[in-house]
């Protein structure tokens, strides 16, 4: 029950960083389900006295692009079975890639709310570099950093308002 947001996107993003991040910095408490769930983890995170459950869905087997693509699909099907919104993570580091790209066709057919959060965003040349993923199309766009917790913020914010 309650208001539930996964975190997508192709591996080394940095999903689990701020899953990690926020959990502690919030005190949460990690319901670990593990056996049931290898692929994905469940957090409950605290912000601004709003309360929601968390889905890393972090699990991948390193190999070829056939798997990945494979993997990603698995994610957007766990995000739009389980969660009410989305949080879809891009790399300012790497830039747009094909993987991106496959992810944004399948989210843009879902009617729930997808939050666009481009990570690694560490410094502020970074943040010129990352205006190249307006060009993906969301509405939501959040320019963050997970390792300083640069407009962490922001994001979260946007996301608690929908509860
Ligand atoms: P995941 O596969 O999407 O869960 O990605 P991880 O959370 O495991 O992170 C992948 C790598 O990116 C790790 O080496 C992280 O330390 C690094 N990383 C995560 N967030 C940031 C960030 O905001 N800035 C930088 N520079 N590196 C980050
Ligand atoms: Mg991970």
């Amino acid at each position: 029950a309650g208001f539930t947001v996964a975190i997508v996107g192709r591996p080394n993003v940095g999903k689990s960083t701020f899953f990690n991040r926020l959990l502690q910095q919030r005190k949460a408490i990690v319901d670990d389900v593990s056996g049931v769930t290898r692929d994905r983890q469940y957090g409950i995170a605290d912000w601004n006295g709003k309360t929601f459950n968390l889905i890393d869905t972090g699990g991948f087997v390193a190999g070829s692009d056939d798997v990945f693509e494979t993997e990603i699909r698995k994610q957007v099907k766990i995000a739009l079975d389980e969660a009410n919104a989305v949080i879809f993570m891009c790399d300012a580091a790497s830039g747009i890639t094909d993987l991106d790209e496959s992810m944004t066709d399948l989210l843009r057919r879902t009617t729930k709310p997808v939050f666009l959060a481009i990570n690694k965003v560490d410094n502020h040349e970074r943040l010129l570099e990352a205006s190249e993923f307006y060009a993906l199309g969301f509405e939501h766009i959040f320019f963050i950093s997970s390792m300083t917790g640069s407009g962490t913020g922001e994001l979260l914010d946007a996301v608690a308002a929908l509860i």
